[in-house]
Order: structure tokens, then sequence, then C-alpha cells
């Protein structure tokens, strides 16, 4: 596998390297190795960008539907045939395992095939004989350039949430993937160009606080899509719609799961396992909290010992359960707030903070942890861990359980573990998070329907893929026609009603 000496830019559907003086090393966070450089782009780079894509958007709007869904088409193949390599970018870069590095990109290329189908997804309405020989229909457009922002956790999936339907959809894009793992964008462009997208329907900038400020207030981009931390994601919103854009910001969570006595014990430990610990506890929609209701509380032992059993390792280790932390910066905050749920009384009944890998004395290991007996009001609860660190706590009902649920502000997933149809149904009609799983630990929908993160956790109005996204990416136009046919109807109208 090549990996670039230094990261470039893709900008009018060229490669380039950027003029920058500010470099970042992009390392493998399992030993410290570093993989490449990636620029924080300068000011007139990322303002060409936003201009190529503009000018791409002239000619891209007018291109049939039938052959941008082509392009879709020939795209998804492209990325079965380099699925494996694209894990592998991902192994390095972010330290996923392997299986998980695949999952990431699959789950992106579910939205491309959604993408396939553009031409129906874009459909107008219409009504005729609206009034005397007039007709009402309504044409689904493009609005222009669009520009997404990345975290580093889902460096496949997520950028394939945005540009595919952003450009199916008629529009350019201006991609600006995290700084801490951008060559898998790079690889999923250089695929997107191979597959034939024209040049300038997507540009690719890199940097951090500065690019993303100008992507939210530049007069030329009609709507921005943001996925990352619900500090940035405020700040985000607040820019973008401050400058008049279209946004979405999917942020951070919190995401508790629900165990009813009546549960299959042994389902409901396997779906915690790995929901909690899977890529290190470094999902969106990762499991942080189980709440084990009435006589559930008793589980909490069999989960320690299903814990104790899993441990991290390098992604082409098949027998590692989980890589690294993304960084040290990221591995000393989560050892913080471990060191603080200690202090604060919560009792630590798996401790992974010495964690190490053979072989691997740099990387930035985490082993699992469990702690119980946490409350509310403890730092380790109310913050997103964002690691491999799982908190349990009681409830002597399932409203009780539902209420702590909806006291949370963030809402992206959530689920419950029951053999009670009654009690699942209660479940999903009284919690107040836009995901519910039911016997299911990550609810996270394919793409024919969208991903609802709820209050804390979204801001905006459409969300990510599926119908809501194709809105997200349109404007719609209504007209109101009429031919005349014969004599023309005599004098001025001076009402509002149609005649
Ligand atoms: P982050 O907020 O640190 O970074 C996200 C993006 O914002 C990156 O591209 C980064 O360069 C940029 N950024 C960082 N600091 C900035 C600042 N001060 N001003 C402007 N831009 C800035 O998030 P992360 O650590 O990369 O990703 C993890 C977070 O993303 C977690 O909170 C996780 O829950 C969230 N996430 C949410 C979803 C969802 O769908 N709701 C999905 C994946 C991840």
């Amino acid at each position: 596998m090549n990996l670039p000496q230094r990261v470039p830019l893709m900008i009018g559907g060229k490669w380039v390297e950027s003029q920058t003086e500010q470099w970042l090393d992009v390392t493998n966070p399992a030993n410290q190795e570093v993989l490449s450089r990636v620029p924080f782009a300068t000011d007139d780079e990322v303002d060409t960008a936003i201009a190529s894509a503009g000018k791409a958007f002239e000619t891209w709007k007018n291109v049939p539907v039938p052959q941008r869904a082509r392009l879709m088409l020939r795209y998804q193949q492209l990325l079965k045939e380099h699925h494996d390599e694209l894990a592998e970018i991902i192994c390095q870069e972010l330290g996923k395992n392997f299986e998980d590095a695949k999952g990431d990109v699959w789950r992106g290329i579910e939205v491309v095939e959604y993408a396939c189908n553009i031409a129906s997804l874009m459909m107008g309405e219409t009504v005729e004989n609206v009034a005397g020989s007039i007709d009402t229909y309504s044409l689904i457009q493009p609005i222009g350039v669009c520009a997404g922002i990345t975290p580093f956790n889902f460096p496949a999936m997520i950028p394939l949430w945005m540009f595919p339907l952003a450009n199916a959809c008629g529009n350019t894009f201006v991609l600006k993937p995290s700084e801490q793992d951008p060559l898998t964008a790079v690889r999923l462009l250089e695929l997107y160009a191979e597959a034939g997208a024209p040049d300038g329907i997507v540009q690719l900038v890199h940097g951090g606080k500065a690019c993303v400020n100008k992507l939210c207030s530049h007069p030329d981009i009609r709507a921005v899509s943001f996925v990352g931390s619900v500090a940035v994601g405020k700040h985000v919103y607040r820019t973008a719609t401050q400058n008049l854009k279209r946004v979405q910001c999917m942020t951070g969570a919190k995401n508790h799961m629900v165990v009813m006595p009546d549960a299959n014990r042994k389902q409901a430990v396997n779906n915690i396992i790995g929901a909690a610990f899977g890529a290190a506890g470094q999902r969106c929609m990762a499991i942080s909290v189980v709440v084990l209701v009435g006589e559930a509380r008793d589980m909490s032992a069999d989960i320690v010992a299903a814990a104790r059993d899993v441990s991290p390792g390098i992604w082409s280790d098949p027998k590692a359960a989980y890589g690294p932390q993304i960084s040290a910066e990221a591995k000393t905050r989560i050892l913080g707030l471990i060191a603080q749920g200690k202090e604060e009384g919560a009792e630590c009944l798996l401790d992974g903070t010495d964690f190490r890998v053979d072989g691997y004395p740099d990387g930035n290991w985490i082993g699992p942890t469990v702690f119980g007996n946490v409350t509310a009001e403890m730092q380790i609860y109310r913050e997103e861990v964002f690691g491999p660190v799982l908190c349990l706590l009681n409830a002597g009902s399932l409203e009780e359980a539902i209420a702590l649920i909806n006291d949370d502000f963030r809402a992206n997933g959530t689920s419950i573990f029951t053999d009670s149809g009654a009690a699942a149904r209660k479940f999903q009609n009284e919690v107040m998070v836009g995901q519910v799983g039911i016997n299911i630990p990550i609810p996270v929908p394919l793409p024919f329907f969208s991903f609802t993160g709820w209050r804390g956790s979204f801001h905006g109005d459409q969300h990510p893929y599926g119908k809501q996204a194709v809105r997200f990416y349109t404007e719609t136009k209504t007209v109101t026609a009429r031919w005349f046919e014969g004599d023309i109807p005599t004098g001025p109208n001076m009402s509002i009603t149609l005649k």
C-alpha cells in the first residue's frame, strides 16, 4: 500500500500539494509511526477550491440524471473491488481492526448504492387541473456548492454519507475530512475519479478551525453538513446558520441500553460487549451506559466477566477485539475521566488503564473498563468518554430508566433488551431519542431510512442519507402552468384565486 508522504489537496480535479507552512503528522496510533503529513490549507487554497466547485456546478447541474446515477453505479463497483485496500488504509491511520474497518467502508458503499436510484428520489409531484386548464408540478433541483466536515472515527462511511448523494442530486462539493486520518478520503476520491467523476465536482481540502470557519461563512457555499463533537457542532451550526446556510450537524452522544429482567441474558451480555467496546468505544452510537432494571442488576458480574475476555490489539491480529485510541491526547483525556470516575465514587469493576499490547509499547491502548454504581451526577456519566469505558446504572423500573435517558441532552441512539412486547412498545413510544433498537444494540438505519439523531445530538432539520438527505441537497421549485387554447379569458383577473 503506497501512502503519499504529503497528503494532497484535490482542486479542480487535480491533485496538488499545499503551499502552506503548517503541516501535521498523520500517525499510526498502534505504534506512532508517521504515515504522512497533512497540510492546513491556506486561505487562498480553500477559496480556489470553493471557486472551482462553483465553476463545476454550472455544467454538472445539467448533466442528465441517469448519467449521474451511472457514475454512482461505477463508483459502488470500484469501492467494492477496493474494499480491502480501503479498509487497510483505515487500519493504518485509525487503528480499527480489519473487520470493523471493512464495516466502515461497507456502510458507506450502501449509501452509494442508494444514490444509484437518484432519478426516482428526485421525482417531483404533479396535480393536473388545479384550476381550469392549469397544472401545477414541482421540480427538484440542486442547490449549488455544498461542504462536508467529517470526524476521525468513520473516515470512509461519513464522507460517503455526503458527497455521493450531494453530487447525485446535481451539486458540487468541498470535503474537509478529519486532519487525524485524511488518507482514506484521498483514496475515496482517487477511486471516484477512476469511476469517471468529472473534474471539480468534489474538492478535497484539509485543515482545522480556520478552514471549517471559512466553509461555514463563505458566501458561495449553500449548505454545510457536519459530523463531530457536541462543542464543535454547536459552533458550526451557529456560524453557518448566521451566514444563512442550510445546515445539518450530527454531533456527540451518550447512548443507553436498558436491560429488563426478562431479557435473554446471554444475548444481552454479548450485545453489550460488542456495542460498548467495539471500535475502542470510538463510535457515536456506542453503548456507553447500561441501565439494569430491577433484578437485571445481578447481570453486572456477567458483563464484567465477558469484558475481561476482550482485548485490544493491532489491526492485523485476528484476535484483537478493537484497536488503539486515535491519539495520545485522546488516551490521556479518557484516562483522566477514568481517574475522575474513581474519585467520584463509581466502583471500577474492571480497569483497563494499564493495558499493554506486546510489541507495541507506544500504542494508545486502553483495555475494557467497567464502572458499577454510577450515578447521573458523575462526570464519567455526563461526558461522552469516546473510549472503551462502560458505565452500569441501576433503575427500579422501566419508567425510571426512560426518565434517566430523557434527562440527558444528547439523544442519538438507545436500545432496550427485553422479551416483553409491551415494555418494548412503551420504550419506543416514550423515549426521546432519535434511533431506537429493540434487542438491537446499535440501531444505525440503512440508507433508505435516514440517520435520525435528536435533540443535543443533532442540529438542523434534514438528517443525513435517505430521503431526508435528498431534501437537504435539493430545492423544490413549483411551477403553475397554463397553455392557452382557443379563446383567451376576457379582462384581467383581479383576485388571487386561479381561474
Ligand atoms: P471533532 O468535533 O473534534 O472534529 C470534527 C471535525 O471538526 C473535524 O474535521 C475537525 O477538523 C473539525 N474541528 C475540530 N475542532 C474544531 C474547531 N474548534 N472549530 C472548527 N472545526 C473544528 O470530532 P472528532 O473527535 O473528530 O469525532 C468524534 C466526535 O464525533 C464524537 O463526539 C462523536 O460522537 C461524533 N460523531 C457523531 C456522529 C453522528 O452521526 N452523530 C457520527 C460520528 C461521530
